[in-house]
């Protein structure tokens, strides 16, 4: 396979973000399938926006852009509500899809997806980029490799403040209808994503969640709007594997900006990562002088495949968009051969139903215990 004609649905934050990652790929992995930019697609018609994200066509419907031979994997980086009418239709319409997370509004939608990909034709990925760092990769291997000795906590945090003003006016990510989850659909996801790349699937938790504030100002006219999902949510949770965690979330945390930081503790050391300091891992082993001993600071660099594949020098750093390349790169490898894509719709359907879990767990005070992978 040469070449791959591409359609992107959505050009705003992630939309540009996979523009950036398709016009990158070949030059960090030359051996993937060349990316033939064919259709740009948005609300109201992306003429403006085409010719910079490196798109020849546009449509202003998504269902041209299915339609169109020549688009053989999509991207949709929409907001949460179409996710499950698109992704679905892009299966039926025979495309590979690489759709954003989470994968739908409801779990119901979720599990749907993931049947129709199961027999689709096309291959899938949903975009938990976080899991692409090569510093993350170096964390498993070290963890893999008996670094950290037998794990025995997974303590976990994901908050930003994007929702922390109590004045923020009231949007779409606010309603079940548009966005589903609050911050557990929004950042959760990606915490989790990170949890079972460590220990693998979540079998059973009890949790807890708040709506910071209840209703946000809706026009010029003093009306107010509810917020229908969580601001906050807190979850203690154990693994099928018997290790047990502590994930939390929060979308109203002054001063956090993408802090989804992660600490793997091990009967010999601990593994703790920030991902506002992404080219740092930071690995303890005990053992050594207990009067010098401490935290040593591992800075990404070549070693960390495939940090090299776009910059020769370490301690020079990757960013965000970055990511985005790994996860693409990822992709189109696996379209272009036999390697499985990861996370695929069925490997990210265990995600969501982890974050459901938490919602309903909070709702009802039960413990929940989710379906086996
Ligand atoms: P955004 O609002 O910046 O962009 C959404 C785009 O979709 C807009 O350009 C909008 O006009 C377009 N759109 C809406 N309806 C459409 C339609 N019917 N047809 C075509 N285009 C349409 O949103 P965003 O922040 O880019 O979020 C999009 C998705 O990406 C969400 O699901 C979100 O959860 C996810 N996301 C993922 C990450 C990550 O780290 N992986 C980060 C941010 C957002």
């Amino acid at each position: 396979m040469e070449r791959l004609g591409i359609g992107l649905i959505g050009t705003g934050f992630m939309g540009k973000c996979h523009a950036l990652a398709y016009r990158a790929v070949k030059a960090v992995f030359p051996e993937v399938p060349t990316p033939r930019l064919e259709l740009l697609c948005d609300v109201p018609e992306p003429t403006r926006q085409a010719d910079a994200f490196g798109f020849q066509r546009t449509t202003a419907d998504w269902r041209d852009l299915l339609a169109d031979d020549r688009v053989d994997l999509v991207s949709i980086t929409t907001p949460n509500h179409l996710h499950h009418e698109m992704a679905v239709a892009a299966l039926e319409a025979g495309k590979h899809v690489y759709l954003e997370k989470p994968m739908a509004l409801t779990l119901a939608q979720a599990e749907q997806m993931a049947e129709v990909a199961r027999t689709a034709r096309g291959r899938t990925i949903v975009g938990y980029n976080y899991i692409c760092n090569p510093l993350v990769r170096k964390a498993r291997e070290l963890f893999e490799n008996g670094a950290i000795g037998r794990p025995i906590y997974f303590r976990g945090v994901v908050d930003e403040d994007y929702q922390a003003d109590p004045d923020l006016p009231w949007s779409w990510r606010s309603t079940r209808a548009a966005a589903g989850l609050g911050a557990l659909g929004d950042l959760g996801c990606h915490l989790v994503s990170i949890a079972c790349e460590f220990l693998g699937p979540i079998d059973s938790l009890i949790a807890q969640q708040a709506t910071v504030h209840e209703t946000r100002p809706y026009g010029d006219a003093g009306e107010r709007r509810p917020v229908e999902n969580e601001d906050i949510a807190a979850a203690l949770v154990r693994f099928r594997n018997g290790v047990q965690g502590n994930l939390s979330t929060s979308r109203s945390a002054w001063g956090r900006k993408n802090y989804l930081t992660w600490e793997l503790h091990g009967d010999r050391g601990m593994i703790a990562f920030d991902q506002e300091r992404m080219n740092e891992l930071r690995l303890y082993q005990s053992g050594d002088d207990s009067a010098t001993n401490g935290f040593r600071r591992i800075l990404a660099g070549p070693e960390h495949t495939p940090y090299g594949a776009f910059v020769p020098a370490p301690g020079h750093g990757l960013g965000f968009n970055d990511l985005k390349t790994i996860e693409l790169g990822g992709f189109l490898t696996a379209v272009a051969g036999d390697a499985r894509p990861y996370p695929s719709f069925d490997d990210a359907l265990h995600f969501e139903r982890v974050v459901h879990a938490i919602a309903e767990a909070a709702e009802k005070g039960e413990r929940i215990t989710i379906q086996a992978p």
